[in-house]
Formats: C-alpha cells, sequence, structure tokens
C-alpha cells in the first residue's frame, strides 16, 4: 500500500515516519524548497516526545534540544505569581518538556525520513486532487500527476484541500499577534543548566523566555490587536515596536528583545478554526494543522499533529480484517476530532485569560494564578499532556 503526504511540516513528516513504520510506501510533497524554518523554538510536552518515542525520535530531541527545568508565570513588572512545579509533572509523565529550535526538529524529522526510504520531494506544490474507489490522482501546477491509495493532507492551517474536501471555512482571528524571536543571551537567575525561563504577563500582553540550547533562548510575546493591524510591519519595525512596548516590563524583558537580531524574528497574526466534524473523505483525511488550527496557548498544535500520526498508522497497522481504507479513515477522526476539539477550545479560554486587558480581571486572574497554580495548568491539563499515544 502506498501513501502520499502534502506537507513537510511536523505533522506531514510525523505521519510519513509513522506509515513508514507501518510499512507503507510513503511520498511527501512539499512547497517549499528547504524545510528550514528560522526564529522560533517549540516546546514538545510530555504527549509530544511520547508519541516521538513511537517514532523513534525522542532521542534526538533529547539530545539536541533543552528539558524545561524552571517555569515561572510574572506579572509584566516581575512579581512572581507562581512556579510550575515541571520537576514533579517530569516524574509523572516520564519525561520533561524540551524546547527545541523549530528548523532543527523539522531536520531530525526529514533526516529519519530518508533514513527511513520515505521519499520527500522539496519545491513541489500541490494542485489538485481526484479520488475514486481505487485510489487517488494528485495533480501538480507543472502538469504532472501522481496516484496512491491514501492521501494525507498535512498542508497547514490554510489547507487547499480542506477547502476542496469540505469547502472553505473561515478562520478566526484570535485578536493578537504573536512576535518570537531567537537570540543570544545570558542572566544568571535563569542559568542555562536549569533549563526553561518565564512568560510574563501585561494588559493586552505578555512575555515568554526559554532557552533553547547552545547559548541560545527563545522568546515570544502576544500582543492584542485589531486584525492586520500590522501586517506590512517589517522585522526592524516588530523589534522598535517591542522595545518600545515592554520598556518598563520585568528587567531582562528588554534586554532579550535588544540582544536578538532582526532576521531572527517572526511575526505573525494568530487563528485558529471552529472544530470541523470531519476530517475525512473516501480515502483522503486531514491531519495536523490542515484538521484543527488551534491557538498556540497550551503548545500543543504540534503535539496534536505528532498523536495524529501515530494513531493513524497504529490504526491502519491493527485494520480488523475486511475493514476497507475508507471505514479506517473514518475510525481515525471518530478517535480524534473529539480529543482535539476540545484542546482547540481550552487553547481559546486559555487564550482569553491570558491576554485580559481589564485591570480588575487582571487582579482576579493574578490572584487566582497565585493561590491555585495546579487547577489552571495542572490539573486541567493532564488529560492533554497525560496522554499515551500507541506504541508503533
Ligand atoms: C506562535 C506559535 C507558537 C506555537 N508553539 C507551539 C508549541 O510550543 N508546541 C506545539 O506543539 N505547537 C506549537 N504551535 C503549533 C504548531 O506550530 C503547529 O500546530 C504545527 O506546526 C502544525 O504542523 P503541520 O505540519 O500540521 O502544519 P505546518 O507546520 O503549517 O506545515 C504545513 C506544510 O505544508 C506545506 N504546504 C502547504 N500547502 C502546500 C501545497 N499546496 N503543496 C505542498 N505543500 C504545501 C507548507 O509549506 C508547510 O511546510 C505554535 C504555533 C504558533 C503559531
Amino acid at each position: 500500500m502506498n501513501a502520499i503526504v502534502i506537507g513537510g511540516g511536523i505533522g506531514g513528516l510525523s505521519c510519513a515516519i509513522a506509515l513508514r513504520k507501518v510499512g507503507w510506501d510513503v511520498t511527501v510533497f512539499e512547497q517549499n524548497e528547504t524545510l528550514i524554518e528560522n526564529g522560533a523554538g517549540i516546546v514538545l510536552a510530555a504527549n509530544a516526545m511520547r508519541a516521538l518515542k513511537s517514532l523513534d525520535i525522542a532521542k534526538h530531541i533529547q539530545e539536541e534540544g533543552t528539558p524545561i527545568g524552571v517555569a515561572e508565570l510574572r506579572s509584566w513588572d516581575g512579581n512572581l505569581l507562581a512556579s510550575l512545579p515541571v520537576d514533579k509533572q517530569a516524574i509523572r509523565y516520564g519525561t520533561p518538556s524540551y524546547l527545541i529550535h523549530r528548523g532543527k526538529l523539522q531536520s531530525i524529522l526529514h533526516s529519519h525520513c530518508l533514513h527511513i526510504g520515505v521519499s520527500v520531494h522539496l519545491g513541489k506544490s500541490f494542485a489538485e486532487v481526484d479520488e475514486n474507489n481505487d485510489g487517488v490522482e494528485v495533480r501538480f501546477p507543472d502538469g504532472t500527476s501522481t496516484y496512491s491509495d491514501l492521501l494525507i493532507a498535512a498542508d497547514g492551517y490554510r489547507s487547499k484541500i480542506r477547502d476542496q474536501l469540505f469547502g472553505h471555512s473561515s478562520l478566526r482571528y484570535s485578536g493578537y499577534r504573536a512576535i518570537r524571536g531567537i537570540g543570544s543571551f545570558e542572566d544568571p537567575r535563569y542559568p542555562l543548566a536549569a533549563g526553561g525561563g518565564f512568560e510574563a504577563l501585561g494588559k493586552g500582553a505578555r512575555f515568554g523566555f526559554s532557552h533553547l540550547g547552545n547559548g541560545r533562548i527563545f522568546w515570544f510575546a502576544a500582543i492584542n490587536e485589531p486584525e492586520g493591524q500590522r501586517a506590512h510591519f517589517t522585522p526592524e519595525e516588530h523589534k522598535k515596536l517591542l522595545l518600545q512596548k515592554f520598556q518598563n516590563w520585568y528587567s531582562p524583558v528588554p534586554s532579550v528583545v535588544e540582544a536578538t537580531s532582526t532576521s531572527d524574528i517572526l511575526s505573525h497574526s494568530i487563528y485558529d478554526l471552529a472544530p470541523l466534524s470531519n476530517w475525512s473523505k473516501g480515502r483522503i483525511t486531514l491531519l495536523g494543522d490542515a484538521a484543527h488550527p488551534m491557538l498556540p496557548n497550551l503548545g500543543q498544535g504540534g503535539a496534536q499533529a505528532m498523536e495524529d500520526a501515530v494513531v493513524l498508522a497504529d490504526l491502519l497497522k491493527n485494520k480488523p480484517i475486511g475493514t476497507t481504507l475508507v471505514e479506517s479513515l473514518k475510525a481515525f477522526e471518530k478517535l480524534r476530532i473529539q480529543r482535539v476539539s476540545k484542546i482547540v477550545r481550552q487553547s481559546r479560554l486559555m487564550g482569553r485569560l491570558m491576554q485580559l486587558e481589564s485591570p480588575l480581571a487582571l487582579t482576579i486572574r493574578n490572584a487566582a494564578f497565585r493561590v491555585a497554580v495546579d487547577k489552571f495548568f495542572i490539573a486541567r491539563l493532564h488529560p492533554v499532556v497525560g496522554y499515551d499515544p500507541p506504541i508503533l
């Protein structure tokens, strides 16, 4: 059996590895000429690490990423609200969360694909798909086409394939912009050996900082703004904006931004999608952000794409005799939609809480974080990060 994966992001490459592991021939088509994404890190929570273990990738993340040993929540001016018990969580889940450069993660996944015999075609953009009882035909803008038994649409949050299968669905603007950067920065309060860092919360804005490994740090800022307001800004203008906006914040914040070269700054308006009731049609299924774009407030978009990959491959591997591929894809969406939709909603709620603007609401929220951090960040997230994906 063979599968085509459209999209060489985290979801597409994870899925290619998972399917190859259970015996499929897999070809990936990625529109970009390279897979390297600069300027950002990604947190891999325990559920992501477990999915990556199932894909034989976790050991590479442990070598190249940084375990998160400190996770503080602070007010914008530096008062400590809570320190998350990440050590206890690491023991409970059998692994800490890791922070890794996105480009590094993609290159680990890409190399592993090549190592196990997945074909990855870069610079090849998908145009159209046709599907019948015997298979799927994928056509490319250069007039070429190819056939397979199964098509995985891992073409990201603005998925063309999703539009072709289910009609266009409008993304929902979150109300804020994320600006991310990577720089070299040292602060004795946050020694590299400890890993991790802090998140500082202000009025309609927050700033997070964490060690990325090799002496570098990753930071992000989320700032409330009307949709598209600063879409035309250059990285220089974003840096200037941040230096102005965060000038009086907790002391490392302005210096962290200052220490970042503009070529390492990324800026995006943030969107999600109301949960879909179907991900598959015939022999085609959506996966990752194509199926369930979510706001990044729980750091779960990539993790859920990895879980999708492992669960799908496990279902295909253990397909009862007589079950068709189409039925397996239906079983896949049935297993996954409920869990992921809940996480989409939780991420949205967490965003509202973190981006509050009313001074009274901020005071109440900060007080609640001080006394009940477990409730907000540990107990509520246990079903998310405590999930154990199948071993392939
Ligand atoms: C600010 C921010 C912070 C985040 N932080 C975290 C975090 O800490 N932890 C976490 O788990 N998740 C995080 N996420 C979410 C995570 O980045 C995504 O969920 C994840 O990257 C989704 O992977 P994907 O492969 O489904 O989609 P993508 O990464 O978008 O990949 C889609 C790929 O498809 C390709 N493609 C698109 N169209 C075509 C076409 N027509 N033909 C061929 N190729 C095509 C694209 O070029 C791209 O390479 C964050 C997201 C944001 C925005």
